[in-house]
């Protein structure tokens, strides 16, 4: 993340708030970025610290260029500093050695910036040391605590943050970006419909399993139209030694009512909603085979089925169950 107009594409209100503290000189001691998995909290971080070292700074954007930027960027400024768990927790001698490292003055300016990611994960006692050195702010320490559960962090070290809170991203803003990473139209409108997280779905995409699961899906609907009578068998040869965890299952079946979702898309003319942009030729022929009716019927089945395996139904029956409802 380069600029502030950068992030505001994604976080507007956290931007402009930002932005302005920036071009007033008004920063605060300590800052908390709350918000889910792929909202940004780390580019947020590096872009607000950049910002205070840079020297050309303009207009409050960091210039992106200068040392200090780029040592920011790839992590090696000695002046800002960054804790991450150490296993599944942050504990106190990370937050101690910190102190440490804050006592003698900034190597290069008086200026000093550390970065807790997953802040949440602190122990009691690295809590109860953080609180210590939040207690005694100094003008020129800047803390930024990144979390995706702000509840899980003491009162008394929040109360002393002021917070951020980081929105999730809209599946328009998600589909641009993905493309802008090299996914295909069809792709990013997929992946974004399926998550917010924009490494997430990156990473989904490039999954062979996940490729297949797209595959398998397709096939179903092919069956299910074809040869209804089949169906059952396909379930047992194909889809279930494919969807072997129950997870997998959930994920498979999320990509089935994309598709049943995408004929009354069809049937109502909302085009634009179509997930399946690369289908839509099956999707037409399915509209023609199945009434808008039976589509519907067929979604709230399959929401159904989700629902018994977060019950714990066994997956194998699940699916029998929906196949043999959608049969009828
Ligand atoms: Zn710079």
């Amino acid at each position: 993340m380069n600029t502030w107009a950068e992030m505001n594409e994604t976080q507007p209100l956290v931007s402009k708030m930002l932005a302005n503290s920036i071009k007033k000189d008004r920063i605060s001691h300590a800052y908390m970025f709350q918000g889910a998995k792929g909202t940004g909290k780390y580019q947020l971080s590096l872009l607000l610290a950049k910002s205070l070292f840079c020297k050309n700074r303009l207009d409050g954007d960091p210039c992106n260029a200068c040392k200090d930027c780029q040592r920011i960027d790839s992590g090696n400024h000695p002046d800002v500093h960054q804790i991450i768990p150490d296993g599944q927790s942050i504990k106190k001698e990370q937050i101690l050695h910190l102190q440490k490292e804050f006592t003698y003055t900034g190597l290069e300016s008086n200026q000093k910036v550390y970065i807790i990611v997953d802040a949440d994960k602190m122990t009691t006692n690295a809590a109860n040391r953080l609180l210590k050195f939040l207690e005694e702010p100094s003008k020129l320490t800047t803390a930024m605590l990144l979390t995706e559960n702000s509840q899980a962090i003491i009162q008394t070290i929040r109360s002393r943050c002021q917070i951020m809170a980081l929105q999730p991203l809209n599946p328009k803003t998600v589909e641009k970006k993905l493309q802008e990473q090299g996914l295909s139209d069809s792709s990013a409108k997929l992946m974004a419909a399926m998550t917010n997280n924009i490494n997430e779905a990156v990473e989904i995409s490039e999954d062979e399993w996940f490729a297949n699961a797209r595959k398998l899906v397709v096939q179903l609907v092919e069956v299910l139209q074809a040869k209804p009578d089949e169906a059952l068998l396909f379930i047992h040869n194909q889809w279930m030694p494919h969807f072997k965890e129950r997870d997998q299952l959930q994920q498979g079946l999320d990509l089935l009512i994309f598709f049943f979702k995408d004929i009354i898309y069809h049937y109502i003319g909302n085009e634009n909603a179509i997930v399946y942009i690369n289908l839509l030729d099956q999707i037409t022929q399915a509209s023609m085979h199945w009434s808008r009716q039976y589509a519907t019927h067929t979604l709230n089945m399959i929401m159904e089925a989700k629902r018994k395996l977060d019950q714990n139904v066994h997956p194998a029956l699940v699916m029998e169950q929906l196949t043999l409802q959608i049969q009828r």
